[in-house]
C-alpha cells in the first residue's frame, strides 16, 4: 500500500463507493399500493369526530408502536421536530419558563421551548455517554424549570433513574428525544419510556424511515390528549370535549399521512433486524480497532443497550497529532455512500456545533428578541457555558456512521486500513501551530 497520504496526492485507500444503506423495499412498496387503492391518503378531521384521530393506517402504526415498548399511548406526527414541539406545549411551558436543554444535539432538542416563549437552559453534558450530565442539570435547575429535554445521542440511553430522582424532587416533566435511539433501553425500560413523553423520529437518516415522520409516546394519559389535540387543530374539540386547561390548545396541524404510516409499521418490524446488525458491525470495528491507542471506543452506560446511531469515539488530545487534521485526512482516504454522495464521507470532527453557538443565540433574536424577562439568561448565550460540550466539539470527539447495516466486513476492513494508514503517516500531517 502506497504510504503517500490521499489528501497530499497519494492514491486513497479506497476508490468504490460503500454500498447504498437502504431500508426500504418490497414490502413497503405493497403496503402503499394498499392505501394508494383505498384512495384516502390521509383521514384527519380537525372537529370533534372519531377521525380526529387520524385514519385506519395511522392508528394501526400507533398500535403497533404502543406495543412494541408497552406504552399506553403512541401518537403519530409528521416529524420529531413536531413532536418535540407539541410535548412543550402539552406540559404547558409558557414565557418565564425555562427548560433544561443539551447543547449537543440536532437543534430542535434545544429550541423546543421557543416556540412557546419559554427560554432554553444549557445544561453540560457527561463526558464519555455525551447525554446530559444530572449533576449539570441540577445545578441549571431553579424556581423557572417546567421541564428537562434530553437526548439519547448517538443511541445511548440517558442515565433516567438519576434525571427520574431530580423531576421527582422538583416537579419537572422529562421529554425524551429518543431520535437516535428506537429499540434502546436502560435496565429494561425501553427508550421512550424514560422520561414522561419520548418522541422518535422516521425521517431519512435514522434506524428506520418513512420519509418523514414522528412517533411521541407516554404513558400518561392528560398529556396524550394534549398532544392530539395540539396535533391537529385542538381548539376545534376543546369545547365538545370539556377540556378545562386551554393553555397552549392552539392546535397545528403535525398530522402523519397514510402512506407514511404504513411504511412505519412496516419498517417498526424490521427495527431489531436493524439493530442487531449495527451492532455486529460495531463489535467488529471495535474488533478491528483494538490497540489502536489515539481512539477510545464509546462507553456503553451499565445496565444500557446502546443501539448506535452514530459509532462516537474519543480522539486522545495528549497523542500529538491534531484530531482535524487526522479525521481531513482519514476523510480524504475513504468513498462516499452510494445514494448519499452529496452529504460526503461519513466521518466527523465533532458532530454539531454547540447550539447555543447558533446565530440566534449568538445575536439573541428568537421570536422578536429577548422578551418577557428572558434577557439575563440570553446573556449567557456563548463560547464558555458547556465546557464538556466544547471540549468534545471542538477537541475531542471523532464520530462515523461506517457501522450502518450495508457495511459488510471487507468495507470495514478499509476504514480500519485508512486509519491505519493517516496514523502511520501522521508524522507528514500539519499540527495546528505549523507555518
Ligand atoms: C433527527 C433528529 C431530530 C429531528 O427529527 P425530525 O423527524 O427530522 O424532526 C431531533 N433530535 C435528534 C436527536 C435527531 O437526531
Amino acid at each position: 500500500m502506497s504510504t503517500t497520504l490521499a489528501i497530499h496526492g497519494g492514491p486513497k485507500v479506497r476508490d468504490t463507493l460503500f454500498p447504498a444503506h437502504v431500508t426500504v423495499g418490497a414490502e413497503e412498496k405493497a403496503r402503499v399500493s394498499e392505501v394508494i387503492d383505498s384512495g384516502i391518503l390521509s383521514n384527519y378531521l380537525g372537529a370533534p369526530h372519531e377521525n380526529f384521530m387520524g385514519g385506519r393506517y395511522v392508528r394501526e402504526c400507533e398500535a403497533a408502536w404502543a406495543e412494541s415498548i408497552s406504552a399506553a399511548h403512541a401518537l403519530a406526527f409528521n416529524s420529531n421536530t413536531s413532536g418535540l414541539i407539541a410535548a412543550m406545549g402539552a406540559i404547558g411551558v409558557g414565557p418565564g419558563d425555562e427548560v433544561i436543554v443539551t447543547a449537543y444535539s440536532m437543534s430542535i432538542s434545544a429550541i423546543a421551548p421557543l416556540f412557546y416563549g419559554a427560554t432554553p437552559i444549557f445544561a453540560d453534558v457527561e463526558p464519555d455517554t455525551f447525554c446530559l450530565d444530572p449533576k449539570s442539570v441540577e445545578a441549571a435547575i431553579t424556581d423557572r424549570t417546567k421541564a428537562i429535554i434530553i437526548v439519547d445521542i448517538f443511541g445511548q440511553p440517558f442515565n433516567g433513574p438519576a434525571i427520574r430522582a431530580l423531576a421527582d424532587k422538583h416537579n419537572l416533566k422529562i421529554v425524551e428525544d429518543c431520535a437516535q435511539a428506537p429499540g434502546g433501553h436502560l435496565n429494561g425500560t425501553p427508550t421512550g419510556l424514560l422520561g414522561d413523553i419520548g418522541v422518535f423520529s422516521l425521517n431519512y437518516h435514522k434506524h428506520i424511515h418513512a420519509g418523514e415522520g414522528g412517533i411521541v409516546v407516554t404513558n400518561d394519559d392528560t398529556l396524550a390528549q394534549r398532544m392530539s389535540m395540539l396535533r391537529n387543530h385542538g381548539e376545534c374539540v376543546t369545547g365538545a370535549w370539556g377540556v378545562d386547561d386551554l393553555t397552549n390548545m392552539l392546535g397545528h396541524n403535525m398530522r402523519m399521512t397514510e402512506i407514511e404510516a404504513v411504511i412505519a409499521t412496516t419498517q417498526l418490524g424490521k427495527l431489531d433486524g436493524l439493530i442487531t446488525e449495527r451492532l455486529d458491525r460495531v463489535a467488529y470495528f471495535q474488533e478491528q480497532m483494538r490497540g489502536f491507542e489515539p481512539m477510545t471506543m464509546p462507553k456503553v452506560r451499565d445496565g444500557a443497550k446502546h443501539v448506535y446511531y452514530v459509532h462516537a469515539c474519543l480522539w486522545d488530545t495528549t497523542c500529538g497529532t491534531d484530531r482535524n487534521a487526522f479525521v481531513d485526512a482519514v476523510k480524504a482516504e475513504l468513498p462516499v455512500f452510494e445514494l448519499r454522495e452529496k452529504e460526503g464521507v461519513k466521518l466527523g470532527a465533532g458532530y454539531v456545533r454547540p447550539i447555543y453557538l447558533l446565530p440566534t443565540f449568538e445575536k439573541r433574536m428568537a421570536l422578536q428578541g429577548p422578551a418577557n424577562g428572558l434577557t439575563k439568561s440570553w446573556q449567557n448565550y456563548a463560547l464558555g457555558l458547556c465546557p464538556v460540550v466544547e471540549d468534545l466539539h471542538f477537541n475531542s470527539l471523532l464520530s462515523h456512521e461506517f457501522i450502518v447495516p450495508s457495511m459488510e466486513r471487507s468495507d470495514i476492513d478499509d476504514v480500519v486500513r485508512a486509519f491505519a494508514k493517516v496514523w502511520d503517516a501522521r508524522a507528514h500531517l500539519q499540527t495546528p501551530n505549523a507555518a
